[in-house]
C-alpha cells in the first residue's frame, strides 16, 4: 500500500478511540474516492479509512461496510432505502427554506439531487450547531426510514429526511446523504473493492501480521481479499462475516463461515456461445455434458435443519411466499436419508393434462406475494440441475458428476412436479445438434453445457464461468443471447399509440463507471396489452431530467425519462457500431458506441435489478464475438 495516499485520507480520520465513528470522516472518505478514478487508489482510501475504524471503533465497522454499500441488510433480506425523489425533494426544500419547484430547477441543470442538497446546505446559514452525525446514528435512522410503512409513512420519513439533513454540518454529509437516501451512492465504489480493503484492513491490524517478514506480509495481503471473497460468495452476509472476521481474522473464517441452508449462495452463471463448434473448442480435452435448459426462473430451494423450506430467486430474494405449492412439494420428494439440503433448479410452468412444459410467459402471470394455494392456476414443476450442499456437507468442491448422483440419491422424481434435468453425454457436432433440436420440441430454450469432471467442475457461486456454456436455440440468427437492458426513457405514441409510450430508449450497464450507456430505441414486439402495462409502470417513475449517470448522446433524446427501475430482455439481429448511441464506448471504438440492430421485446424481467443488466463488457465481446463469427463463415 503505498502510504501516500493512505495517509492523505487518515488526515481526516480522527476521532477519539471508542466514540462513533463521524459521519463526516466517512463523507470525506467518500469525496476523496469520487474524486478518484484509479481503482487502486480508491482501495487504498478504503482501506485506510476502515483500518482506523477497526482501530478506534471496530463496533462500527458493519455499520460503516453497510454505508459504503449502500445497503441496510444483506441482499437476501429483501430491505431496499430507495426513498423516492418527490419526498427527498421536500426534504430539502422544507429543511433548507427553498422551494420545491427551485429545487427541481436545480436538479434538472445539476442532474443530481444529492449536488443540489450540498449547494442548498452550504448556503444555509444556521443558527445553532445541531448534535454530529455519526455512522450508527445516520445506519440506524436510514433502516427506521427503510422499514417505515403503513399509514402516515411518507409523513414519518419526511421527518427523520428532515431530521438527518438538519444536523448535517457540512455540504458532503448532505450529498452523500441524500444520495444514500435514493438508493445511488455512485462515487465509483464497487462492491469486489470494498471485499479487498475490508480483507486487507483486517490484515494490517492483526498482531500476527506485524511479525511477519517483508515478502511474508506481501503474499498475506495479497492472497486475504480472495479468501474473504470465496466465503463471501457462499455466505452473502456481513452481518455474519464481520463478527467473525474481527474475531478470527481472514484466515479463521473459512472455519467458522460456511454455506449454511437457510442464506441464500450467489448462483453460478453461464457464458453465452454462438455455435456447437465454439462449445467444442472450449470444451477440447474436458469430460461434459448437456442438459437441457429449461425457460421458466431459477429457484434456489434450501431445506434447513429443523424441516422448514425455503426458494430464493435468482437475486437471493426469499421468494417462499410466491411457491406455497413448492414448499409443499418438497418432502414427498425427498429419499429417505435426506435431512438438509440446497438445490439449484429451475421453475417451469406445467401443463397438467398434456403433461408438457408451458412457456415462461404462463410462469409470469403467477402473483408474486401472499399467493393462497387455493387461488394458484398455473401449476410448476421443478427441474433440478445441481445439489450445493446435503446432510450438513457442503459439495461446492466436488466435482460435477458427484454432485449430480449426489442429487439423484437424494430425490425421488414425480411426475409433474419434481424432475431432474434431462441430460446426454454428447460428444459431437452431430448427437449436440439432435440433442439441441429435442429440448426445443419439448419448449426449452436450448442447452446447457458443463464440464463434468475434474476440478474445472466445481460450484463456482457469483461467477460467469466458462465451464457452464449456454446454447440457445436462437444462435444462429442473433447474437448468442439475448440482452438485458434497463429502459430509462420512451418516446411518444402517435396513431394507435397516441396516450401511450411508442417506443423506448434501452441502456446497458457499466459497472466500472457505474453508468447506464444507452444501446438503442425499441418500438417491436409489443403487444397492445404488454403497451399498456408499460405505460401504467413506466409512468410512475419518470422523472424531470436525466441522470448524470446516463451516457447518451442528446440525438436520441427521449420525450420523457425514466428512473432506471426496469430490465427487459430483448433479442436483436446483430449488433453495429452506431454514432449517436453509446454502450461499450471507447471498447470496440475509440469514440463510437455499439448498438442493436432491429431489436425486439421479449419479457420482463422481475429477477433482475438494473444494476443486473447486461453490462458493457459483455456487449463488447458479444461485438467481437459476432465479428469473428462473420469472418469465420
Ligand atoms: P445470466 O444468468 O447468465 O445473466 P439469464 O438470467 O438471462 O442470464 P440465461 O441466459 O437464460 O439466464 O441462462 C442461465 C439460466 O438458465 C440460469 O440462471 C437458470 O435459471 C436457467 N437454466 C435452465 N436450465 C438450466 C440447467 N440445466 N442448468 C443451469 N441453468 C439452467
Amino acid at each position: 500500500i503505498a502510504s501516500g495516499n493512505v495517509s492523505k485520507t487518515n488526515k481526516f480520520a480522527n476521532w477519539t478511540k471508542g466514540e462513533p465513528v463521524p459521519f463526516t470522516t466517512l463523507c470525506k472518505t467518500f469525496e476523496a474516492i469520487e474524486k478518484e478514478t484509479k481503482r487502486l487508489i480508491i482501495q487504498e482510501y478504503l482501506t485506510a479509512f476502515l483500518t482506523k475504524v477497526i482501530e478506534l471503533t471496530p463496533e462500527n465497522l458493519l455499520q460503516a461496510l453497510y454505508l459504503c454499500l449502500n445497503r441496510i441488510c444483506p441482499e437476501y433480506e429483501n430491505l431496499e432505502l430507495g426513498v423516492g425523489e418527490g419526498i427527498l425533494v421536500k426534504a430539502i426544500a422544507e429543511s433548507t427554506g427553498r422551494n420545491s419547484t427551485s429545487i427541481k430547477k436545480d436538479m434538472r441543470a445539476l442532474g443530481d439531487l444529492g449536488s443540489v442538497a450540498k449547494a442548498s446546505k452550504q448556503s444555509q446559514s444556521t443558527l445553532w450547531t445541531p448534535k454530529s452525525l455519526t455512522i450508527p446514528s445516520v445506519f440506524n435512522r436510514m433502516k427506521t426510514i427503510a422499514t417505515t410503512n403503513g399509514q402516515e409513512s411518507q409523513a414519518r420519513k419526511l421527518g427523520e429526511i428532515k431530521g438527518l439533513l438538519s444536523a448535517c454540518t457540512t455540504g458532503e454529509e448532505a450529498k452523500f446523504l441524500i444520495r444514500s437516501l435514493e438508493g445511488k451512492l455512485r462515487i465509483g465504489l464497487a462492491e469486489q473493492t470494498v471485499l479487498i480493503s475490508l480483507a486487507q484492513a483486517i490484515v494490517l491490524k492483526d498482531p500476527q501480521y506485524q511479525k511477519l517478514s517483508k515478502s511474508a506480509k506481501a503474499s498475506e495481503l495479497a492472497e486475504a481479499p480472495n479468501i474473504l471473497k470465496a466465503v463471501y460468495s457462499e455466505v452473502p452476509s456481513y452481518d455474519i462475516i464481520v463478527p467473525k472476521l474481527l474475531e478470527f481474522g481472514v484466515k479463521g473464517l473459512r472455519k467458522h463461515c460456511k454455506l449454511t441452508p437457510g442464506i441464500p449462495v450467489k448462483p453460478m452463471l453461464a457464458h453465452p456461445t454462438k455455435s456447437i463448434t465454439e462449445v467444442l473448442d472450449r470444451l477440447e480435452g474436458h469430460k461434459f455434458t448437456c442438459e437441457f435448459k429449461y425457460d421458466g426462473e431459477r429457484g434456489q430451494i434450501h431445506r434447513l435443519e429443523n424441516g422448514t423450506v425455503k426458494i430464493y430467486s435468482r437475486n437471493l430474494e426469499d421468494n417462499s411466499q410466491k411457491f406455497p405449492d413448492i414448499l409443499e412439494k418438497i418432502p414427498k420428494v425427498l429419499k429417505p436419508n435426506t435431512k438438509s439440503f440446497v438445490i439449484d433448479c429451475e421453475v417451469v410452468a406445467w401443463d397438467n393434462e398434456n403433461h408438457c412444459i408451458r412457456p415462461f410467459q404462463v410462469l409470469s402471470t403467477r402473483k408474486r406475494k401472499d399467493v393462497k394455494e387455493e387461488d394458484i392456476t398455473v401449476s410448476v414443476c421443478i427441474f433440478a440441475f445441481d445439489i450445493l450442499y446435503l446432510n450438513g456437507e457442503s459439495l461446492l468442491q466436488k466435482p460435477f458428476s458427484e454432485r449430480r448422483q449426489s442429487l439423484y440419491d437424494a430425490f425421488q422424481p414425480l411426475r409433474g412436479e419434481f424432475a431432474f434435468a434431462h441430460h446426454m453425454d454428447a460428444a459431437n457436432i452431430e448427437e449436440i445438434q439432435t440433442f439441441l433440436d429435442e429440448s426445443v420440441k419439448d419448449n426449452c430454450e436450448g442447452l446447457m453445457v458443463k464440464i463434468s469432471e475434474g476440478p474445472e467442475s466445481t460450484y463456482e457461486p457469483s461467477k460467469r464461468s466458462r465451464n457452464w456454456l449456454k446454447l440457445k436455440k436462437d444462435y444462429l440468427t442473433g447474437v448468442g443471447d439475448s440482452l438485458d437492458l434497463v429502459v430509462i426513457g420512451a418516446y411518444l405514441g402517435r396513431g394507435k399509440r397516441t396516450n401511450l409510450y411508442g417506443a423506448f430508449l434501452l441502456a446497458c450497464y457499466d459497472p466500472d463507471n457505474e453508468e447506464y450507456q444507452t444501446i438503442c430505441k425499441i418500438g417491436t414486439g409489443f403487444s397492445d396489452a404488454v403497451l399498456e402495462e408499460h405505460y401504467k409502470f413506466l409512468k410512475q417513475h419518470e422523472i424531470e431530467a436525466p441522470k448524470s449517470y446516463y451516457n447518451y448522446d442528446k440525438n436520441t433524446n427521449p420525450d420523457v425519462w425514466f428512473e432506471p427501475c426496469q430490465v427487459w430482455e430483448v433479442l436483436t439481429a446483430d449488433l453495429s457500431i452506431s454514432p449517436v448511441y453509446k454502450a461499450a464506448v471507447g471498447v470496440s471504438d475509440p469514440t463510437k458506441g455499439v448498438s442493436l440492430r432491429f431489436p425486439r421485446f421479449i419479457k420482463v424481467r422481475d429477477d433482475k435489478t438494473p444494476e443486473d443488466a447486461t453490462t458493457s463488457e459483455q456487449i463488447a465481446e458479444m461485438y467481437k464475438g459476432q465479428r469473428q463469427f462473420q469472418e469465420r463463415e
